[in-house]
């Protein structure tokens, strides 16, 4: 597999081409931002642990019945996945308030849902990514009903899978965020990442925010968050 040509490089990944027309190679920085880009900073390690951390829930996905863009790690940084055209939707899936939730609706963070949300924002950095509904997404032909569908089921069997193997962790997953994209043959697949850039995950004792938050909030100790969590899925796998 021979890396070409970069095609993209986006707040946490660079996007590159390869010999082979269908497949890319994503490779993970340490870079982080919050706020759309408003707040920079570096998580020492972080794209290291991103980048584990997603193939292995995207392998473990594809094998519970998610079909992925993953193909195989390269090295530390750098997979091969599958090149898909992104379905410009953020799939947000939660199970307990918090972040922009818990602001939009003038709640506490903390509040267990009785079952999942599930909401939409469109991908778009230069209107900052506006909510939206499944009506909006249609109007603005992001996605066909089925695609919609398609997303919804496997975004819930996501949460599922996620919910479950952190909590065998002692890890609470209170929310996260996923990408969608179609194959050539318009396949729907899982694409993008799952880490802690993209999941709110809370020590389930302590409630010890073990994620992104840490850097968005200035909390401090942000690598030795993301340490532990690796720490706790290598000694669950
Ligand atoms: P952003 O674009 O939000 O700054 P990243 O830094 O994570 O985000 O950049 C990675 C980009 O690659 C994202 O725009 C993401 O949608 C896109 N992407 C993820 N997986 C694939 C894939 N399999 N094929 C094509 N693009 C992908
Ligand atoms: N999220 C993300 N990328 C985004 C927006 C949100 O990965 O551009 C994740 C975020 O880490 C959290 C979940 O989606 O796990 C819900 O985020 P929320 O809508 O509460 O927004 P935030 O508080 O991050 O602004």
């Amino acid at each position: 597999m021979q890396k070409l040509e970069q095609l993209y490089e986006g707040k946490a990944k660079k996007v590159f081409q390869t010999d082979d027309p269908n497949l890319y190679i994503v490779d993970y920085k340490d870079d982080a931002t919050a706020f759309n880009g408003l707040k920079k900073g570096t998580i020492v390690g972080k794209g290291v642990i991103n980048n584990q951390m997603t193939n292995r829930f995207m392998a473990k996905l594809e094998k519970a019945g998610v079909p992925t863009h993953f193909v195989e790690e390269l090295s530390q940084r750098e997979t091969v996945v599958k090149k898909v055209s992104i379905v410009p939707l953020e799939v947000i899936i939660r199970n307990i308030s918090a972040g922009s939730f818990a602001k939009r609706y003038g709640v506490e963070e903390g509040i267990v849902f009785d079952a999942p949300t599930i909401e939409f924002s469109y991908k778009n950095d230069d209107l900052g990514d506006p909510l939206l509904n499944a009506y909006h997404a249609l109007a603005l032909k992001l996605a066909t009903p089925e695609e919609i569908e398609t997303i919804k089921k496997y975004a819930f069997q996501v949460n599922d899978f996620l919910k479950d193997f952190w909590a065998s962790c002692g890890v609470t997953l209170v929310d996260f965020k996923l990408e969608f994209g179609r194959l050539e043959d318009g396949t729907i697949v899982l694409a993008d990442e799952i880490s802690p850039d993209t999941c709110r995950l809370w020590d389930s004792k302590t409630h010890e925010k073990l994620d992104k938050d840490r850097f968005r909030r200035d909390l401090g100790g942000v690598e030795d968050a993301y340490a532990e969590v690796m720490r706790r899925m290598n000694e669950a796998l």
